[in-house]
């Protein structure tokens, strides 16, 4: 084993700076110095379900830059000192339908996880990236295109692929009519792509107060959830109303402004929902969802923000403010997304 510093959850809120093991290289890893990992909200999640008596430890942190520092020997895809990315998921079965179609998010064996998954080969608990070194399968390392900032790009990696795929998915192009609903750290980051995509954007948030920022953002208009008379004037307007609220939440008044044959998903809020029939049926409206992405979709995105210039909007901060930094998002006192400094950790 090789030895690393990370920081791993003592408690819901707290984290301790602690040593931590990672894998010796197999043929096919990759060592990652780790420069930059977001901070985002299933950390929260992931810190709140965790038991220090019962479970295995627990290093959040699932998107992350940095640089490779070591290869494993059959790995040809990547040489010392490329930049990489990694998102939320690092291994998966490689067989299965969802994995032949690209889709290793959804593999039918289910995705290894960044952290708190369960590593296919040791069996041991993967601890993320709130820590110095990752060690990597290649599969699922990113190579960072030139251009995207180290530090801007990590959310990139489940923030962005998270809304990215939605986007892509349903068709989402010049003409379309897109809402993003909710202007967090998956909703700012699509605005951005839905503009880049070329589709007219409108924020609905619950707040005027955000008006500025979302125009900022690329947006071209701003709908008040609040102002019954603007929902009602808006009834059956967008193909797609990406819907990234994180608490529950009355899907009734978005299902009323997506357009005939036009689809809500559901990113922010992965609970139980209800949903009365005849508000889908009226204007034969569906709803989705989705979460992480791809190897295919990943590097896809990645690529598409490198040529539209899009990254993620950050706070860096050094990684001993990682307590900070998560009491601050719970608050959702952040415009739009932590990013941790992990080079304090030297
Ligand atoms: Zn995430
Ligand atoms: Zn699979």
């Amino acid at each position: 084993m090789r030895t690393t510093t990370g920081w791993q959850a003592t408690g819901p809120t707290t984290l301790r700076r602690t040593l931590l093991e990672r894998r010796d290289l197999r043929p096919d890893d990759l060592a990652v110095r780790i420069e930059h990992c977001g901070v985002c909200h299933s950390d929260l999640h992931a810190l709140n379900d965790h038991d220090q008596r019962v479970d295995a430890p627990l290093v959040p942190g699932h998107e992350f830059t940095g640089v490779v520092t070591e290869t494993g020997p059959e790995v040809t895809a990547f040489t010392v000192g490329d930049r990489v990315a990694v998102g939320n998921i690092v291994d998966s079965c490689g067989v299965c339908a969802m994995c032949a179609a690209g889709q290793e998010n959804f593999c039918h064996s289910f995705p290894t996880l960044t952290y708190g998954g369960t590593d296919r080969r040791d069996g041991s608990t993967t601890l993320g990236g709130f820590s110095r070194e990752y060690v990597v399968r290649d599969r699922f390392a990113y190579p960072l295109p030139a251009g995207l900032d180290p530090a801007a790009a990590a959310p990139l990696l489940c923030a962005g692929v998270t809304v990215w795929e939605p986007l892509r998915a349903l068709g989402v192009g010049p003409g379309s009519r897109v809402a993003v609903a909710g202007l967090g750290g998956l909703g700012h980051l699509a605005v951005k792509m839905a503009v880049a995509l070329g589709a007219t954007t409108t924020v609905i948030s619950r707040t005027q107060e955000k008006r500025d920022d979302a125009l900022r953002l690329g947006a071209h208009d701003l709908l008040d959830s609040t102002d019954t008379r603007q929902m009602a004037a808006t009834r059956d307007t967008f193909d797609v109303v990406i819907d990234t609220i994180s608490a529950s939440h009355d899907l009734a008044p978005y299902l009323k402004v997506v357009a005939m044959d036009g689809t809500l998903s559901l990113l922010g809020y992965l609970g139980p929902v209800t949903v009365e029939a005849m508000d889908l049926l009226v204007g034969r409206k569906k709803l989705s969802s989705a979460g992480s992405g791809g190897r295919r979709s990943t590097a896809e995105m990645l690529q598409f923000c490198a040529d539209n210039g899009i990254a993620a909007d950050v706070e860096v901060l050094p990684s001993a403010q990682v307590e900070t930094a998560l009491d601050r998002l719970r608050r959702n006192d952040v415009r739009y997304r932590f990013v941790l400094d992990m080079s304090d950790l030297d």
